[in-house]
């Protein structure tokens, strides 16, 4: 094969790379086919709203096509599928009425990876939401509000407690959002668990004097897993 021949192979590969869908890889001019997306938006949920204890805003639910997209962006080097899910849950928070109610613009904070953890994949995935989210709701975003110091990889080993105190210094304000600390923050992370690592992230940032809005996500567990999950990790405790 020429030099010329390997070029336009490797043209049509970056081509379909490109163009083809996240998900199906079938050809499509953006991130997802029409297919895809149908699927995916079938998963927002209708109770999008603010949440006690933590107000969170979450555009889904964990399941079917939106945990399958959300995997591939996180697992599977499909950082352009940010795009899609950042506009989503932008647009959905501006139509919502809390949203109405905030006296004033919030500054966007995503959860950070683990530094080591980020390095290794090349990308923070709530970094990049938070980015495609600010560019659709028009909100001013702090990319490095928040710093992750310690790796809190093994959550899900842990019992309620351990795991709040294991996220209890795990993070972090960033020097330019200390700097900037009028402003109140809204919180971004890809997928709400059981907001163990949200309250941590909130601690932190009540102790700078920095107010915390709330917290939006592409996806929260569907209530009856997540009340399994926390039963499961309270009995574990004992
Ligand atoms: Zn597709």
């Amino acid at each position: 094969m020429g030099e010329g021949q390997v070029q336009s192979l490797s043209g049509l590969l970056n081509l379909f790379l490109e163009l083809g869908c996240s998900l199906c890889q079938r050809s499509t001019p953006g991130e997802l086919c029409q297919g895809c997306q149908r699927q995916i938006q079938r998963c927002q949920g209708s109770d999008a709203q603010w949440q006690e204890p933590l107000p969170l805003f979450a555009w889904g639910v964990y399941g079917g096509a939106l945990k399958r997209a959300i995997a591939t962006l996180k697992y599977d080097n499909q950082p352009r599928l940010a795009r899609p899910l950042g506009h989503w849950l932008a647009q959905a928070w501006l139509e919502s009425s809390q949203q109405k109610m905030l006296r004033q613009k919030p500054t966007v904070v995503p959860i950070p990876m683990y530094a080591a953890k980020k390095q290794q994949r090349g990308y923070d995935q709530a970094e990049l939401l938070a980015k495609h989210f600010c560019e659709f709701a028009g909100l001013p975003l702090q990319r490095r509000g928040l710093e992750r110091i310690r790796s809190t990889e093994a959550q899900f080993t842990l019992s309620a407690t351990a795991r709040e105190e294991n996220l209890s210094d795990a993070f972090r304000v960033g020097k330019e959002l200390q700097r900037h600390r009028s402003s109140a923050v809204l919180l971004l992370d890809d997928v709400y668990t059981t907001g163990a690592t949200a309250r941590s992230a909130m601690q932190i940032l009540h102790h700078h004097a920095i107010e915390v809005v709330g917290l939006v996500a592409i996806a929260k567990p569907i209530m009856e897993a997540r009340n399994k999950l926390e039963h499961k990790t309270s009995s574990s405790s004992l």
